[in-house]
């Protein structure tokens, strides 16, 4: 495979201009399928962040603040068609740096220009209202930007990510500072390459790459920050929103989860048996929607155990490049943690295993995947998020049994319902405790379409859908006495 690296992965974007981080450090970036070295990225610092910031400002008091509505959206539709000529080449740099198998990469990429196309529509149909009010009055609110909204994303799906908090923020009219994970920056370099040539105007969108405790902190502690999207570890979360109150400035946080598929005896499992797996291993299990708990009546608990067994049993892990089922972890610490993990379930029966494939590198970072069984519902395994391919089965006997298991973790992000019984979808969508709910069906096809967010501690605020344009933006109400 040829180098898919386009540009120079060593600089930062700031104001429009790719410059090296003021520290003239770099860090080294590993392709977590065979721990080689891939390139050099910058190690932002305190001072990039606050040019950064500087440029977003001065941005929306220049080109970018004047753009209309209509023209904001038509760059991102422009930036959504770049972003699809260029999904083969995205895939393929978000394959080396983060071990995504090539299908699901690719999957990404399309989903990245899916949010441009959305946001893009979405810009000018953002509207404010007019209030009936006192005799004499016309009042009306208008929908402004924050200002300078930071992003910190992870690296689990940095395409995603960023489609969904910077473009929606872009859409509003403010202007971006993304801080990307410093183990997965290449597609959000690539991404703001793309974002030039469509025609944003400089600082709108600037790149700050480094550590999360150097250009993150910096970026959550600023005070011209206005607003900061946060996604990733729930400690991390808590520090960014300890660092936005000092400043009094609004975060959306999304934290993860340990989402739960509960599956009635009068599902139809030949649909939801796909579901049941797909959903815990996708992306090796290091999605913030996970479903890591399957909880089964107990008629037909036996039965899905031994499907899901089965279907474990033909999981194969492997270099990104093969794209099979399962890549990689981001990196040997995050094996170390699912490793650890693993250990803690020695007291429990394992139903099924994944297989790495024999020639997988030796300083690859692969887990075998694995199917817990009969675990108790208060077990470490059951309750903390592991983002590895990791799932646990859980019996239930009653419907007021699996909501009660089902709410019995701090998260509440996503859950699904698998049962051909109208009333209990419609009672269990109300009772589960939860950021979405799904009937008979997990994540919807992923719709950029779909409020996405938690509660608990899976978060707050909500991205995806029109309810991300709402939290880029505050209502201003304008009051005007004629008499
Ligand atoms: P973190 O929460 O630490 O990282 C997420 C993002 O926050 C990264 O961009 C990171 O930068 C940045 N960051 C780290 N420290 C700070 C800070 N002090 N201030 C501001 N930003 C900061 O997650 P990890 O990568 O350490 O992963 C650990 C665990 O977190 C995983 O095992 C998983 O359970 C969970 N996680 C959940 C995700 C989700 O989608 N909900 C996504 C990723 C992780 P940098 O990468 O440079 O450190």
């Amino acid at each position: 495979m040829s180098n898919p690296i386009w540009f120079n992965p060593t600089l930062c974007l700031i104001g429009g201009a790719w410059l090296p981080s003021a520290s003239q450090q770099t860090i080294t970036m590993v392709d977590p399928s065979d721990g080689s070295e891939i390139c050099q990225i910058a190690r932002g610092t305190d001072a990039d962040i606050q040019n950064a910031v500087e440029a977003a400002a001065a941005a929306l008091d220049g080109d970018w603040g004047r753009k209309t509505a209509l023209e904001r959206g038509r760059i991102l539709t422009r930036l959504g068609q770049m972003v699809l000529e260029r999904v083969d080449d995205l895939a393929q740099l978000e394959a080396m740096d983060v071990g995504k198998p090539l299908k699901q990469a690719r999957a990404d990429a399309v989903a990245l220009a899916r949010y441009c196309e959305f946001y893009g529509g979405a810009a000018d149909k953002v509207m404010g209202e007019t209030i009936p009010y006192l005799d004499g009055y016309t009042v009306y609110t208008l929908r402004e930007p924050h200002g300078v909204t930071g992003h910190i994303v992870p690296w689990n799906y940095p395409m995603q990510i960023i489609g969904r908090s910077v473009g929606a923020a872009l859409a509003m009219g403010n202007a971006c500072v993304l801080k990307p994970a410093e183990e997965a920056c290449l597609t959000a370099l690539a991404f703001a390459h793309l974002a030039q040539q469509a025609g944003l105007p400089a600082g709108a969108l600037n790149v700050v790459p480094g550590l999360g405790a150097e250009a993150g902190a910096a970026l959550t502690a600023h005070p011209g920050v206005n607003h900061i999207s946060f996604t990733g570890s729930v400690a991390t979360g808590a520090l960014v929103q300890q660092a936005a109150g000092r400043n009094v400035v609004p975060v959306t946080l999304e934290l993860g989860g340990k989402s739960p598929q509960l599956v009635f005896d009068d599902a139809d499992l030949d649909v939801a048996l796909p579901f049941l797996v797909n959903a815990g291993i996708q992306n090796a299990g290091q999605t913030c929607s996970a479903s890591s708990r399957i909880l089964v009546q107990r008629r037909v608990y036996e039965e899905v155990k031994a499907r899901m067994a089965e279907a474990y049993s033909e999981l194969t892990v492997g270099p990104a490049q093969e794209d099979l089922r399962i890549g990689p972890l981001i990196s040997i610490r995050q094996k170390e943690i699912v490793t650890e993990f693993l250990a803690k379930g020695a007291d429990l029966s394992i139903a099924g295993r994944g297989r790495i494939v024999d020639h997988a590198p030796d300083d690859g970072a692969y887990v075998q995947p694995t199917l817990f069984a009969d675990v108790p519902p208060d077990h470490i395994l059951a309750q903390d998020e592991i983002f590895g391919p990791v799932q646990v089965l859980i019996p239930f006997e009653t419907e007021e049994e699996a909501i009660q298991i089902a709410n019995a973790t701090e998260y509440g992000l996503v859950a699904s319902v698998w049962t051909r019984d109208g009333a209990r979808q419609m009672r269990l969508a109300k009772r589960l405790r939860s950021g979405q709910v799904f009937i008979n069906n997990y994540g919807a096809g992923g719709g950029v379409e779909l409020p996405f967010g938690g509660v608990g501690k899976s978060g707050h605020g909500r991205e995806k859908g029109f309810e991300a344009l709402y939290g880029f933006s505050q209502v201003k109400t304008v009051a005007a006495y004629h008499g």
